[in-house]
């Protein structure tokens, strides 16, 4: 099964699909209301309902996920079935009725490993839960497999033809694993017998699934081997219980690994399972402004960038200091060079973007600029505010057209010391011109002598001669 993505971002998993537009979204593009959670998000384009695709695409490959599943077999649950069987091993009376029943129990067991596993939960199930509910009767249904797998091998020896025999024999090592996961899923045991429903979970896993029984093979093989490198010189009441512990250890890997398979392959069988991990749920404000950059993006993307302007006005009504909404706003206007629409927005946009994020400030008067030459916003503290980002960036004519005049254009303006002292300082080192920056300082000397600021500026000043007996 090939994965699907994300229709606007080819790196993101997609885990919805509309039908009707018909386009495939992934988690960027549909934040979900953590404080609303039985809500399904909408279509962003035609408000349709979506189809869930669950965690299919975004799912980690089992192969990448080996070690996990021999660390899931070490959590409480697992060690439990394991002391459980070892002491079985030891001192369980050789009843036959004790031994179905723990069978019985150690296949329910396993199987709602290989079911919490298919839902991807981190947490094994406990033994306790093997106790009780319903399920009992998978024992004697996988037993029917088993027997059913038995007979047909039997039949096969009787044809007295060593490859008739192991031509069977290796296909029912091969289907094995996806019968007991059609069980384990299905707890029917028409459907662990069925050709056809068997065949879904290796059509649906493909080549892959050769490395799944790959996997369960050695796996299979390990209790064994370790028991038969131990078997010389350890007595067999040691042995035992060895045995038994480390084949209920490997048997919960094994179907930790076929419940994880189902969980990757969700899509292809047919199920539909989320990941738990609610990544892109947020709390309803989050999720807000979320939502309006993820559709105004996809509107853009669409190349309608009315209703991505329309996405986002309406947005800002709601949060109007948003500053990422405002940006995103910003350069749709500018980028739509929407004259009127953008120079209006700014008037807000500029004071809010020059408290919180300068560098963003000044890119806006940038822009400003561009639209219309002469913008000059019409509040001392911004103009300074702008003038100290852009002499930061080094656009050092921009930023000092915004402080010329400032103290004409202000008068009340209490901090005209301070934004000429920038202004000096911009015309001394960003642009080399000592005179101006001379006389700036000047008339800070003469305009305002109890200023705190005369130290600076007579450092300043100090700089400015010694840069100017170089240069002459
Ligand atoms: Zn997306
Ligand atoms: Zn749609």
């Amino acid at each position: 099964m090939d994965k699907t993505h994300c229709h606007y971002h080819p790196a993101q998993p997609a885990t919805w699909h509309c039908p009707a537009c018909p386009r495939d979204y992934g988690d960027c593009c549909l934040p979900q209301n953590a404080d609303a959670t039985d809500y399904d998000p909408r279509c962003p384009l035609c408000r349709g309902a979506l189809t869930f695709l669950g965690a299919a695409n975004s799912a980690q490959p089992f192969w990448e996920r080996i070690s996990t599943f021999f660390l899931y077999a070490l959590q409480s649950g697992p060690l439990a079935f394991a002391g459980l069987l070892t002491l079985a091993s030891l001192f369980m009376p050789n009843s036959k009725i004790l031994w179905i029943v723990l069978l019985s129990v150690a296949t329910k067991y396993l199987h709602s490993v290989i079911e919490a596993s298919s839902q991807a939960l981190q947490e094994a199930p406990s033994l306790q839960s093997a106790f009780v509910g319903e399920g009992f009767g998978l024992f004697f249904k996988q037993l029917a497999v088993f027997l059913l797998a038995g007979a047909a091998l039997w039949l096969a020896a009787d044809f007295d033809s060593e490859a008739l025999f192991w031509g069977v024999n290796l296909l029912i090592m091969l289907v094995m694993p996806a019968s007991i996961i059609r069980l384990a899923l299905d707890k029917e045991l028409g459907a662990a017998l069925s050709p056809e429903l068997v065949g879904q979970v290796i059509k649906a896993m493909g080549w892959r699934y050769l490395i799944l029984w790959v996997f369960l093979f050695i796996l299979w093989q390990s209790p064994n081997y370790v028991t038969f490198m131990l078997s010389h010189g350890l007595p067999r009441v040691v042995l035992m219980p060895v045995a038994a512990g480390l084949f209920a250890y490997f048997a919960v890997v094994m179907c930790a690994m076929m419940g994880y398979a189902v969980f990757q392959y969700q899509g292809a069988l047919g199920y539909v399972i989320a990941d738990e991990s609610r990544q892109n749920h947020f709390p309803t404000a989050e999720y807000a402004r979320r939502k309006a950059l993820a559709e105004a993006e996809i509107r853009l993307k669409e190349g309608q960038s009315e209703q991505a302007l329309e996405i986002l006005a309406t947005a800002l009504e709601r949060s109007a200091d948003d500053l990422k909404l405002n940006e995103r706003f910003h350069q749709l206007l500018f980028g739509l060079q929407a004259r009127e629409r953008c120079l209006r927005h700014l008037a807000h946009y500029l004071p809010l973007a020059a408290r919180q994020t300068p560098a963003l400030a000044a890119t806006a008067l940038l822009n400003a600029r561009q639209l219309q030459s002469d913008y000059l916003p019409d509040d001392a503290l911004l103009c300074e505010q702008l003038a100290g980002a852009l002499l930061a960036r080094h656009k050092t004519r921009e930023g000092l057209s915004l402080l010329r005049n400032l103290h004409q254009r202000f008068p009340d303006y209490p901090h005209i010391p301070r934004a000429y002292l920038l202004a000096a300082r911009g015309f001394a080192e960003g642009l080399g011109q000592l005179e101006p920056a001379r006389q700036l300082l000047g008339f800070i000397r003469q305009r305002y002598p109890a200023s705190p600021l005369l130290g600076e500026v007579a450092s300043l000043e100090a700089i400015i001669t010694k840069l100017a007996a170089v240069s002459s």
